[in-house]
């Protein structure tokens, strides 16, 4: 697997099987000293929360500990659960806290979600797959989580 150094965005490829699933484990960066904590995935059997597959497309803004934007860009969303999601993008996100937002096929309604970037890693691919953790648990989360979910299953009976 690849990890990338949230610091300086240097990529180390290690083997896959040097950290068991849902372990942790940390190292600095030859580069920069930075730290770098590499966490497996747990598979979603194990999971707290049941996952659904998406494939939505979103927008992600990154905020800045002022609570400044610091970096946007597309994404594709590819599983979510109660708790966070799991999204695909072309760049690296290097922020911890992010606004998500979406549209969907329900009622062309456009709906945002905060939360914190949990995990991130480099696909083999070149994409960049971010864990988020959704900080709220209020009505516009539900919501978000609902229509997503609605918006898959619709797309599946139309194939
Ligand atoms: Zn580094």
């Amino acid at each position: 697997m690849k990890i990338t150094c949230p610091s300086c965005d240097a990529i180390y490829n290690i083997p896959s099987d040097t950290i068991s699933e849902g372990k942790k484990t940390s190292a600095n960066c030859k580069k920069c000293g930075g730290r770098i904590v590499v966490e497996v995935k747990v598979e979603t059997t194990k999971r707290k929360h049941p996952r659904t597959k998406t494939k939505n497309l979103l927008s992600y803004v990154g905020i800045d500990d002022r609570g400044n934007e610091k970096e946007h860009g597309m994404g594709k969303a590819l599983d979510i659960s109660v708790g966070g999601i799991l999204i695909e993008t072309r760049n690296l996100i290097a922020s911890k806290d992010i606004v998500l937002t979406a549209t969907f096929e329900a009622k062309d309604k456009t709906s945002k979600i905060a939360g914190k970037v949990v995990y991130r890693w480099a696909e083999d691919s070149g994409v960049f797959r971010t864990g988020i953790q959704f900080i709220e648990d209020n009505e516009e989360t539900r919501s978000f989580i609902i229509n997503m979910i609605r918006d898959h299953s619709k797309q599946k009976t139309q194939y």
